[in-house]
């Protein structure tokens, strides 16, 4: 079978929804998670370990009937920033998207300041992307900086 032909049937057999694709396969679980899929009903298909030419190994996540807005989405940029999309209707791609950092994460990054009152208060955490090339990110609350080597994700 050519390779062509093994993409396609990857993507394949989706009537409307959203393919995420390009995810390297250490991040997949941390994307599932982080667009909350598991407390979805949808139908949903996750491939994982998938051959890449790019990436070596990756992950695909296809979502029946979801068409997520710029916040959701753009979070998983986080963890995974060259994600594509593709959003289908009807089986064809009619829009292809890349994910994008935004200006601002909210309760979605933990504060690696133990004394940051985001650690010691029921509060969200705020923080704002000061360099969305290379992932910086600073807290609204202690102005400390991390970089996204060190990004830790809230628990849940
Ligand atoms: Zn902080």
């Amino acid at each position: 079978m050519s390779s062509k032909k093994k993409q396609e049937l990857q993507v394949a057999a989706l009537e409307n929804g959203t393919v995420i694709d390009h995810i390297p396969s250490e991040k997949l679980f941390t994307v599932v998670s982080l667009l909350g899929l598991e407390h979805m009903s949808n139908n949903i298909t996750i491939g994982f370990n998938l051959k890449s030419k790019k990436l070596g190994t990756k992950g695909i996540i296809k979502i029946a009937d979801k068409f997520f807005c710029d916040e959701e989405i753009n979070r998983i940029a986080v963890v995974a920033p060259n994600v594509k999309l593709n959003i289908i209707r009807d089986y064809e791609v009619v829009e292809k998207r890349e994910v994008r950092l935004p200006d601002e994460l909210k309760g979605i990054v933990k504060c690696a300041n133990p004394k940051c009152i985001t650690n010691n208060e029921p509060m969200a955490t705020l923080f704002h992307v000061i360099d969305k090339e290379n992932c910086v990110i600073r807290c609204h609350y202690c102005e400390k900086e991390q970089i996204r080597e060190n990004i830790k994700l809230m628990d849940n």
